[in-house]
C-alpha cells in the first residue's frame, strides 16, 4: 500500500445498500472493484441491479455508453474471501455487529497481503474495537460512507488507536478518487456527523413536547429563517423512524446520558406506533397518496394593529413595523401593543425584567433571516386582540409563524443547539473547524457548519441564548460549550483556534 500508487484494487465486503454503493462509486471512478457477500449470489445480484442503473443512464443521455460498460468492467461479483487476496485495501459493510465485523477482519487477516489495508464502514462500532486483538492494528482504520453513496459527497475517516498516519492518508486519497470529500474524525460515538446530526432533531422534538409549536410551524421556520433544505421533521420522515431513532438513543447512551443529547417520549412513541415516516406512508406528516397536504398556514384576520411601541434597540424590527405601515410610538402609550425582539428569554421572563404590560407586549424573533418569515409569541394570558392585531398587522409583508411562549422562540433554540454541539466537536477534537464545517454541510445538507452558523448569528448571541435557555430552564441540555464560552467572551470567531 503506497499513498500515491496508480492503480488500486478495492475488495468490498457485504453487497447491502452500503456494500452495493461503495462498489457503484468506486468502479464508476476507475477503480477496479471485486464485491463479495455472504449470502448466495447477493453480489451478483448487486452487480446486476448497478449494471441496470448504469444502463438506464445511458437510455436517458446522462452517461455515455462507454463510461457504462468501463464501470461495468471494473465491477466483479467474487464468491469468496480468497478472492481478495491481492486487494490493495477491504471495506467491510457487513450487519452492524461487533463480532461479526471482528470475525472478518480476523479471516482477512490471514488473507490479504500484511500491508493491505482493512477499511469498516461500521456506523457505531468503535474502529479501536475492530482492531483490538489484530496483528496489524495500524493497518485497520474507519471509511464511514453516507447513504446513498454514489450520491453523497462525504465519507469520514476514521483513525483507531493504532492506525498508521500512511494508511489514514491512503484512504483520504481513496475517497477523493472516488470523488467524495474525506474528512479526518477521532474514534468517538456517532463520528461525526452521527454525532453533530443530534441537536437538529431532538431540539426541534422538545418544542413540540413543550406545545410550543407543531413540527410543520417548526419545519417552516428553518427552512424560511434559517435556510436549512429540509426542515427537522421532514428530514426525521425521510431518514426513518427506525433509523433515527436507534442513533439518538445510542450516542445518548454513548455520551452518558449528556443531557445535550437527549430526544423525548415523542420520538420512542413513533416507532412504537409504527408511524416510522415516509416508508411507512406515516410519520410526523402523511403520505398516503389519499392524504391532505400539510395544513394551510392559518390567515390572520383581526384588525391589524396601527400603532406599536417598540422597547429596546432591536433595529430589525423597528425596520419590520416601517415596512408593515405601523406608526412607533416614542414611548408606551397604555393601550398600544409593546414589541420586543428577546434573545434566549420567553416573553415572560423579558416582560418581568422590564416591568412591561404581560398583557399588551408581543415578542418577535428577529435572529435569522426575517425577510419572508417572522415568528411570534406572547405571555400566558396576554390579550388575544393584541396577539392577533400584531400578527395581521406583519402579515401584510411576511408569512407569521405564532407559537406557544419559548425561551428562545423556534429558531433562536434549534440554531443554539446546533451551534454548541458544533462547538463541542472542536473541543475534544472530534474533527478540525473545518472538517466540522464541511462535513455537517455535506453530510446532513446543512445550509453552512455549526461554527460558520455561529459566527453568522454571533457567537454572543449563541452563547447568551444558552445560557439564557439553561437558567430560565434549569436544564443542563443548554450548557454552553466551553469553547463557545471562551470565544464570546473574547469576542472572536467560533472558529479561531
Ligand atoms: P444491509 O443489511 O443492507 O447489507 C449487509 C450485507 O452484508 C447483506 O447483504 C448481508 O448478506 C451481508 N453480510 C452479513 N454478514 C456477512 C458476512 N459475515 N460476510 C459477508 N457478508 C455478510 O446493511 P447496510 O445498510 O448496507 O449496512 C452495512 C454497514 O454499513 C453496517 O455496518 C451499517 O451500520 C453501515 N452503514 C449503513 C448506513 C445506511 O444508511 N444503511 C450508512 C452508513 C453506514
Amino acid at each position: 500500500m503506497t499513498q500515491k500508487q496508480t492503480s488500486i484494487s478495492l475488495g468490498i465486503v457485504g453487497a447491502g445498500a452500503m456494500g452495493a454503493g461503495i462498489a457503484h462509486a468506486a468502479s464508476a471512478s476507475g477503480i477496479d472493484v471485486r464485491l463479495v457477500d455472504a449470502r448466495e449470489g447477493a453480489a451478483q445480484k448487486a452487480c446486476e441491479a448497478i449494471g441496470a442503473r448504469l444502463d438506464k443512464r445511458v437510455e436517458q443521455g446522462r452517461l455515455s455508453a462507454g463510461e457504462a460498460e468501463g464501470t461495468k468492467r471494473r465491477l466483479a461479483a467474487v464468491r469468496g474471501l480468497d478472492e481478495l487476496k491481492d486487494c490493495d485495501v477491504v471495506v467491510e459493510a457487513i450487519i452492524e455487529d461487533l463480532d461479526a465485523k471482528a470475525g472478518l477482519f480476523e479471516q482477512l487477516e490471514d488473507i490479504l497481503r500484511p500491508e493491505a489495508v482493512l477499511a469498516s464502514n461500521t456506523s457505531s462500532i468503535p474502529i479501536g474495537a475492530l482492531a483490538a486483538g489484530r496483528r496489524h492494528r495500524g493497518r485497520i482504520a474507519g471509511m464511514h460512507f453516507f447513504n446513498p453513496v454514489p450520491l453523497m459527497k462525504l465519507v469520514e475517516v476514521i483513525a483507531g488507536p493504532d492506525t498508521e498516519e500512511a494508511v489514514l492518508d491512503f484512504l483520504v486519497d481513496l475517497g477523493r478518487r472516488m470523488g467524495k470529500t474525506p474528512v479526518r474524525v477521532r474514534d468517538t460515538p456517532g463520528f461525526l456527523v452521527n454525532f453533530g446530526g443530534r441537536a437538529y432533531p431532538t431540539e426541534a422534538l422538545a418544542i413540540v413536547q413543550e406545545g410550543v409549536a407543531t413540527p410543520a410551524q417548526i419545519d417552516t421556520v428553518m427552512r424560511d429563517c434559517h435556510g436549512f433544505r429540509m426542515g427537522p421533521f421532514e428530514l426525521m420522515d425521510l431518514t426513518g423512524m427506525d433509523v433515527n431513532f436507534p442513533v439518538t438513543r445510542f450516542v445518548h447512551e454513548c455520551y452518558f446520558y449528556d443531557p445535550r443529547l437527549r430526544s423525548t417520549p415523542l420520538h420512542r412513541y413513533m416507532v412504537e406506533t409504527g408511524q416510522l415516516g415516509r416508508k411507512a406512508g406515516r410519520g410526523f406528516f402523511r403520505y398516503e397518496p389519499e392524504s391532505e397536504d400539510v395544513a394551510a398556514e392559518p390567515g390572520f384576520d383581526a384588525e391589524p394593529t396601527a400603532r406599536v411601541f417598540v422597547h429596546g434597540e432591536s433595529t430589525v424590527l423597528r425596520e419590520l413595523m416601517a415596512e408593515c405601515g405601523a406608526e412607533q410610538l416614542d414611548s408606551d402609550d397604555g393601550r398600544s401593543p409593546i414589541l420586543i425582539a428577546p434573545l434566549g428569554e420567553d416573553c415572560t421572563a423579558y416582560v418581568c425584567r422590564e416591568g412591561l404590560d404581560r398583557l399588551r407586549t408581543v415578542a418577535i424573533d428577529t435572529l435569522g433571516d426575517t425577510r419572508s418569515r417572522v415568528t411570534l409569541m406572547a405571555a400566558p394570558g396576554a390579550e388575544e386582540s393584541i396577539r392577533q392585531g400584531v400578527a395581521s398587522l406583519l402579515a401584510r409583508c411576511r408569512k407569521v409563524t405564532l407559537i406557544g411562549d419559548s425561551p428562545g422562540f423556534i429558531g433562536q433554540r434549534m440554531v443554539a443547539m446546533v451551534a454548541n454541539l458544533g462547538c463541542e466537536m472542536a473541543q475534544s477534537g472530534v474533527a478540525s473547524v473545518d472538517d466540522i464545517d464541511c462535513a455537517m454541510r455535506l453530510g446532513l445538507n446543512y445550509p453552512s457548519g455549526p461554527l460558520e452558523m455561529a459566527d453568522a448569528l454571533g457567537v454572543k448571541n449563541i452563547y447568551l441564548i444558552l445560557q439564557q435557555l439553561q437558567a430560565l430552564t434549569g436544564d443542563d441540555r443548554y450548557r454552553p460549550s466551553q469553547w463557545l464560552r471562551r470565544r464570546a467572551q473574547l469576542g472572536v470567531s467560533a472558529r479561531v483556534l
